[in-house]
């Protein structure tokens, strides 16, 4: 599949499997499991999240619900402004909720704490974050994650859920794109 496309495996189907079943287990015992109304919210992050969602949510030892929102923030197609603009927002309401974002990646974080001063001020009963990758320049923001898969070099990578002009999310793993694919 998009043979020539791409140059290296960063991070392998197995090594993410892996993780995946470490951080749930890790990040359930810090949960209650309770009523169905205290049932932990996951909300996924549309489109890039998608894959590490379902998997981590299968993943998880606890009942869990589901939503997702969908965001888009201004600036160039590699960098983010920090402005961010909702294109899907909760179908519910989020008040005395347990919320657990759930992120594909996070680069310089400005979409992310965006994000979480948005949920924030809707009254959770506890809010946080658990994001599959991590870029170093993440760390010039300061949002609280405390949940992370890997942490990556500063490079664009493409797979499972991550795309490049929307192809390459159907990969399993995570890799990076061969400069031709660019027009390079
Ligand atoms: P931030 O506001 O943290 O800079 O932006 C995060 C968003 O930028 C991610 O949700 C993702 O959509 C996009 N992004 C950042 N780095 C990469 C990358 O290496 N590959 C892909 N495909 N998207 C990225
Ligand atoms: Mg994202
Ligand atoms: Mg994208």
């Amino acid at each position: 599949m998009y043979e020539g496309d791409i140059a290296s495996v960063l991070i392998s189907e197995d090594e993410i499997r892996r993780r995946t079943v470490e951080l749930a287990e890790e990040i359930a015992k810090r949960y209650p499991e309770g009523a169905p109304e205290g049932d932990l919210l996951l909300v996924g992050v549309l489109k890039g999240a998608i894959f590490f969602m379902t998997d981590f949510a299968r993943a998880l030892p606890i009942p869990t619900q589901m939503e997702f929102m969908a965001v888009s923030s201004y600036g160039s197609s590699t960098s983010s402004s920090g402005v961010v603009r909702i294109l899907k927002d909760l179908d519910k309401d989020i008040a005395g909720r347990h919320v657990l974002i759930v992120e594909d990646i996070i680069d310089s974080g400005l979409t992310l704490s965006w994000l979480m001063r948005n949920l924030s001020s809707r009254n959770p009963a506890s809010l946080e974050v658990v994001t599959l990758l991590r870029k170093p320049d993440a760390i010039k923001v300061d949002v609280n994650v405390a949940n992370v898969g890997f942490d990556i070099p500063n490079e664009f990578v493409v797979g499972y859920g991550l795309d490049y002009a929307e192809r390459y999310r159907d990969l399993p793993y995570i890799g990076t794109l061969e400069p031709s694919v660019y027009g390079g």
